[in-house]
């Protein structure tokens, strides 16, 4: 397989989240001599405060079977983990319209299919670049118990339990004695549990980019502190990317800016239904209780991961506008269910955080050559599983740039689906 169609040819990477390092890295690997634009540093948007889970087992969308009868009320339910800005309803009207149009089990079959297709080869996707950083240490296998406190809410999993095993994802049913075996901080409230061996995590998502972006300009890339405004296009599609302090001269373009890639695209010339599903952090500096894996609450709806730092609790849906001011208090209420679950607890000096996963109605990304200009590549709208995706993204994205056939199929992700 030749590592050198991009030799010679200009590539440039805009975004420095975890998708366009990778695709930077699969870019360069090819051969290219590749500029990655960013206006702020890498990893540092969504990016940066993910729940850090290498989620094998999260083909199950959001757009589940029933939601659609369920979502006016949950709107409107405080404790609900999805949230709606109202100011923004009638912007979103549309995207939830065709979203709760995909709740339906002929869809979410589908949709599974192609986010598992992904997920199956994340680790085949991460695994060279972290090995060629030296970074390996910063991704661990080591599994995700998703715990269960009422048999109502076990009930409530069943499809989604069995859509996963139907695509071969393992997983081992435990008592709650027995999770508790496995997370001795776990409380008595846990009464079942499903761990799930093939997850994995990383121990801090914001380092891992950094790492990895390192490693690019080790490698002789160039990254650039720049916002990325406009594209001068010429017989060949995109011929310059311009930005607020000049522009750069490139061959090749690769639009990998999270949810921020909407407008970009729109330059040039593709209306994405791209919208932020906003999530929300706590990290806690000294939690006292530490469990050794994710853990996923299947009734709280949050994710909990030991990391380097700390102990994280993400979790929640709130669609609204990308750059809207945080609420924060809603980022304050995962440290109660976290405590429901892990009582021991230590809460003090917690930081809140929050950022906007990058969502389309069909819970799949858009990975593939823009219909408009054969020299420009998508790579965006990983929602909750960007973290985990990102290899394989940059992989196929590495591939469409060299011109060689993607080493999976990619139709579900083409981007003139819309
Ligand atoms: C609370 C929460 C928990 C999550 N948990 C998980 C998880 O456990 N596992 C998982 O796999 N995924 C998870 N995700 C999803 C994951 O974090 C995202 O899918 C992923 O980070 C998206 O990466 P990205 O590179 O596409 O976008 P981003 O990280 O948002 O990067 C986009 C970059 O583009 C830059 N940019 C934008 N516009 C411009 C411009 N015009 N010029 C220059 N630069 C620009 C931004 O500055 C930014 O750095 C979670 C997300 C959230 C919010």
């Amino acid at each position: 397989m030749s590592k050198t169609n991009g030799k010679g040819r200009r590539a440039t990477v805009i975004g420095a989240g975890i998708v366009g390092v990778c695709s930077a890295l699969y870019l360069q690997r090819e051969g290219f001599a590749v500029t990655l634009i960013d206006r702020r540093g890498p990893g540092e948007e969504a990016s940066t405060g993910n729940g850090g889970c290498f989620g094998y087992a999260s083909c199950v969308p959001l757009s589940m079977p029933g939601l659609a009868l369920k979502a006016p009320l949950m709107l409107l339910d405080p404790d609900a983990p999805f949230k709606l800005r109202w100011r923004d309803a009638p912007r979103l009207t549309p995207w939830f319209l065709r979203f709760l149009g995909n709740c339906n089990k002929p869809s979410v079959e589908d949709i599974a299919d192609a986010r598992f297709a992904l997920l199956s080869r994340m680790y085949d996707g991460f695994e060279p670049l972290l090995a060629q950083a030296g970074a390996e240490d910063m991704v661990k296998r080591d599994g995700m118990l998703y715990v269960f406190e009422t048999e109502k809410a076990l009930a409530q999993s069943a499809y989604g339990l069995n859509l996963r095993r139907r695509r071969g994802v393992k997983m081992e049913e435990l008592s709650g004695d027995q999770a508790r075996e496995m997370e001795p901080a776990l409380g008595p409230s846990v009464k079942n549990a499903f761990f799930f061996p093939q997850v994995g995590r990383t121990v801090n998502p914001l380092r891992l980019a950094q790492v990895l972006a390192r490693h690019f300009t080790d490698q002789g890339g160039t990254l650039l502190r720049r916002q990325a405004t406009d594209f001068e296009i010429g017989a060949e599609g995109a011929r310059q990317v311009l930005t607020g302090s000049g522009s750069v001269e490139c061959d090749l373009v690769v639009i990998a800016a999270g949810v921020w890639s909407r407008p970009l695209a729109q330059k040039l010339g593709s209306n994405f239904p791209l919208v932020a599903e906003r999530g929300y952090n706590v990290m806690l500096p000294d939690p006292r209780v530490t469990p050794s894996r994710c853990v996923i609450s299947g009734e709280r709806y949050v994710g909990i991961t030991p990391m380097e730092h700390g102990l994280r609790v993400a979790g929640l849906a709130e669609f609204a506008a990308a750059d809207a001011p945080p609420v924060y208090a809603r980022a304050e209420r995962l440290l109660g269910l976290l405590a429901g679950l892990f009582p021991g607890v230590n809460t003090a000096g917690f930081e809140p955080w929050m950022g906007p996963r990058p969502s389309l109605p069909d819970s799949r990304p858009v990975i593939g050559r823009s219909p408009k200009h054969g020299n420009v590549l998508f790579a965006f709208g990983h929602d909750h599983i960007g973290l985990s995706t990102a290899g394989i993204t940059g992989q196929l994205i590495g591939e469409l740039a060299a011109g060689r056939p993607p080493s999976m199929d990619i139709e579900a992700y083409r981007p003139d689906r819309f």
